[in-house]
């Protein structure tokens, strides 16, 4: 046991010195009720385990009732049902019939990535809860201490943390979850600084004094005075930024959008303070389904979108599909590449209808929708291919017509392509991969894919520079956006709309506050001329004066 420092993803700015109370769940698995049969069992407990949630989430507010009540969902899904009773009809036991039937569906969310790769710990949350219930262990007790501690956990699910009181927890210390996942929204709502995703967290002992520091975003194992006072200093300095007058958001200079998925989070997504969806991504409606949604079954879907956004604008991508977004309905024979094959606008070429369908549900939903209706095309490499898409517009017509900026060569034809369309968004994922060459699920790229790349930066400038000189908007809704600092740099860099998870949205939103135009176009202009991301960062952060 010595000093260590262990990094993760960072959640609030409160730094937090206590010991560590480590909160780790056993399950027996092999400790499963004799007797009645074992999908009466599996089913019970599945049932017993929606109950318990849906009365968690009565018990408290949004978010974290949202995020209980969508997992009460999980546990009385069909799927998930049929999933367990064919593995026990298989031979498997109930308990661990629910467990596995839990792990097929989190790996197939993992699969998929992003959003939905976070939200597979719910699959497993709701599994263990139902196990627990199965095997008369009674969930969610947290440790008591005498003095407030650091709680350090494997996971957290909702369950565990939505009676948190935080003059108990002085912080929260996880091995998995990410940004969006739920002990982050959990830990920004109560208030309680966090670092998620820390691996090494697992080396921590129960009873061993811990500062952590989430604006780092690092976990300090017996941590020494110097230690202590280098880190309230670097606090004190950032706590010095103060709301300025003519800031970035009141200004109206850059306009804060969520970035929206899973449907059935609308609510959550709508309560969250913002001017509206940024990027609403549709493939979610097409997933899992042999063939394509009728135009009704879709006109209904986005109507429910638009509702909830009544006064607000929707910004809807078109179906993007192909590579690591794979649609049963639109699979071509093998591709060499998927990466560089027929994905996003690509797939009109050969299914035509399908982007026509949708553009006309689109259309016909945006006509009663008491929102603005904006519709970009995923994909986009050229300004005819923009132009071909702007052209739909006349037979289905919505408030404003774009493209994704997601392939370098648009970029490059920034000012060509703005005079094609209405606005343009970038998704700086995409961007960043095909930049860099680097594959954006091969996590050894870090490096190549973090977006404070300089060159990234650049292209992302040339979008911004075009946008500015044709008065039209230039959004960015890749992930970039999520991270404080860079959205200042993107403010600079041009965008006039920022759109990300609704969880970061809070941070974001406090660090443009505090930011002038002129001094983040001084910063971007630093962070283009850098050499490496890293200076990228460390320049533009001392040009804004957040450190020495
Ligand atoms: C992007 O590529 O940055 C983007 C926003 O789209 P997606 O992550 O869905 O590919
Ligand atoms: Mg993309």
């Amino acid at each position: 046991m010595s000093y260590a420092t262990y990094g993760g993803i960072g959640i609030g700015t409160k730094l937090a010195l206590a010991r560590v109370a480590r909160f780790d769940r056993a399950y027996q698995r092999d400790q499963v009720r004799e007797g009645a049969s074992e999908i009466g069992m599996a089913f019970d407990a599945m049932e017993a385990a929606a109950e318990r949630l849906e009365s968690l989430a009565n018990s408290t507010i949004a978010p974290a009732s949202e995020i209980l009540l969508a997992q009460s969902l999980m546990a009385r899904d069909p799927a998930f049902r049929d999933a367990v009773a064919k593995e026990i009809d298989a031979g498997v036991e109930a308990g661990a019939a629910i467990v596995k039937s839990a792990d097929g569906f989190a790996s197939q969310l993992r699969d998929l990535g992003g959003y939905f790769a976070e939200r597979s710990s719910d699959v497993l949350d709701v599994a263990h809860l139902a196990l627990r219930l199965l095997q008369g262990v009674e969930p969610g007790v947290l440790p008591v201490r005498e003095l407030p501690y650091v709680l350090v956990a494997k996971t957290l699910s909702p369950a565990d943390t939505v009676n948190l009181d935080s003059t108990q927890v002085a912080a929260l210390v996880t091995e998995q979850g990410g940004r969006t996942s739920h002990t982050s929204v959990i830990a920004r709502s109560l208030g309680i600084p966090a670092v998620v995703g820390c691996a090494e967290a697992r080396l921590l002992e129960d009873g061993e004094m811990v500062l952590v520091d989430p604006v780092a975003g690092e976990v300090v194992r017996q941590p020494d005075e110097y230690e202590l006072i280098r880190r309230n200093a670097a606090n004190r300095l950032r706590q010095k930024r103060k709301r300025v007058r003519e800031d970035l958001v009141s200004s109206g200079r850059v306009e804060l959008l969520v970035n929206a998925g899973a449907f059935d989070e609308l609510a959550v997504i709508a309560a969250a303070e913002s001017s509206g969806i940024g990027l609403l991504r549709t493939e979610l409606i097409f997933m899992d389904r042999l063939e394509a949604p009728s135009v009704e079954e879709q006109i209904a879907v986005y109507a429910e979108v638009f509702a909830a956004f009544s006064g607000r604008k929707v910004v809807v991508r078109t179906l993007d599909s192909g590579a690591d977004k794979p649609l049963a309905f639109l699979r071509r024979d093998k591709e060499p590449n998927p990466a560089l094959g027929i994905r996003g606008l690509r797939t009109s070429s050969f299914a035509p209808k399908i982007l026509e369908d949708q553009l006309q549900a689109l259309s016909a939903a945006s006509q009663n929708a008491r929102c603005e209706v904006w519709v970009m095309a995923p994909m986009v490499a050229t300004p005819r291919e923009a132009r071909e898409f702007v052209s739909h517009y006349h037979k289905y017509p919505v408030d404003k017509v774009g493209v994704m900026v997601e392939i370098p060569a648009l970029a490059l034809a920034a000012k060509r392509v703005i005079d094609e369309v209405d606005f343009a968004s970038v998704g700086t994922n995409d961007l960043a991969q095909y930049a860099f060459a680097a594959d954006r699920e091969v996590s050894e790229f870090a490096e190549l894919l973090d977006p404070w790349q300089p060159e990234l930066l650049k292209l992302l400038g040339m979008v911004g520079e075009a946008g500015k000189a044709a008065g039209k908007p230039v959004g960015v809704c890749g992930e970039a956006a999520s991270d404080p600092g860079l959205a200042v740099i993107l403010a600079g860099l041009g965008a006039t709309s920022l759109s990300m998870s609704s969880s970061a949205l809070p941070e974001v939103r406090e660090v443009l506050s505090s930011v002038k135009i002129r001094d983040a176009r001084r910063a971007a202009k630093v962070a283009v001329s850098s050499a490496s991301a890293s200076e990228a960062k460390q320049a533009a952060l001392k040009s804004l004066g957040w450190t020495e």
